[in-house]
């Protein structure tokens, strides 16, 4: 399971005016596959709610059909397409639920619908055994984003370590497009201050222990926020996308990507990359 932990509106997921794309692979199993995740949808789901195919993703929620259809053009398809230009090679080859809720009530009524147990204190969820994301969107486009980042990383690289898989997702939550609408940029966001605060205690963890925790903790509002910041600081060093492959090239021998990371910052120092990474840090002006 992946999750976006609930936090303030994570708002400027903002999205460039492109044609529908679909990034899946057409007909045969797949299409099949997706008419039967929806009809099992449709079924599980109240009943006042609507499901709608744009393979390989099937939507679903308490918003019309339009509104689906609205969000695949705007959101979903163009995100899509961006993480696909800039990290991941393979395409779905199973259908991806995502269901949409417009409020609390709507998310936990999902959730109880599907057999979830209650989550309240997250804004989305990833299931890895479903493939489905469960987002409420009043929370922002951001956590759609986040979950959908988590989704097709699922899809193209699953072994990716924890913390870089949260970092990368995270990092959606707050992001543009490019000028040619083909690459996502992360943005600071609120995450920055549960790690300024660690700083400020001295408690920020080293890069290496980052890698070995476990984000399924209470707890871990400041280790998502150190692997969202890592990877802003890889991304402004326009060494994100060449940290991701070199860690899906290196997996069966670089579980937490730490390898990859010395090969690519060119120095077996760590203690020298976790200080480069605190000045840069500090280098950033207050939210
Ligand atoms: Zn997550």
């Amino acid at each position: 399971m992946c999750y976006a932990i609930a936090g303030p509106p994570s708002g400027t997921h903002t999205t460039p005016l492109l044609p529908a794309i679909n990034l899946g692979h057409s007909g045969g199993t797949l299409n099949v596959d997706c008419r039967r995740t929806a009809d099992n949808l449709q079924q599980q789901l109240p009943n006042a709610w609507h499901v709608l195919v744009k393979e390989p993703f099937v939507l679903a929620g308490d918003c019309s059909t339009e509104q689906l259809a609205r969000y695949h053009q705007e959101t979903i398809a163009p995100t899509s397409l961006a993480l696909s230009i800039q990290y991941f090679d393979a395409h779905p080859t199973w259908p991806v639920a995502i269901i949409l809720c417009s409020s609390d009530q709507a998310y936990r009524e999902c959730n109880r619908s599907l057999g979830e147990r209650e989550r309240s204190d997250y804004a989305g969820i990833y299931s890895r055994s479903e493939h489905r994301v469960i987002v409420n969107v009043a929370t922002g486009e951001g956590t759609l984003a986040h979950e959908l980042t988590h989704a097709l990383a699922h899809v193209d690289f699953p072994e990716l370590p924890e913390w870089l898989d949260e970092g990368l997702a995270s990092l959606h939550e707050e992001c543009e497009f490019s000028a040619d609408g083909i690459r996502l940029i992360g943005l600071q966001n609120w995450r920055a201050a549960s790690l300024k605060a660690a700083i400020q205690r001295g408690t920020l963890q080293s890069i290496v222990d980052l890698a070995g925790s476990r984000f399924a903790k209470a707890d871990a509002a400041v280790d998502y926020a150190h692997s969202r910041y890592f990877c802003l600081y890889l991304q402004q060093r326009n060494l994100l996308e060449p940290f991701y492959r070199k860690c899906r090239s290196n997996s069966k021998t670089d579980h937490g990507g730490i390898t990859s990371l010395t090969q690519l910052m060119g120095t077996d120092d760590l203690r020298k990359i976790d200080a480069q990474f605190s000045a840069w840090l500090r280098t950033l002006k207050a939210d």
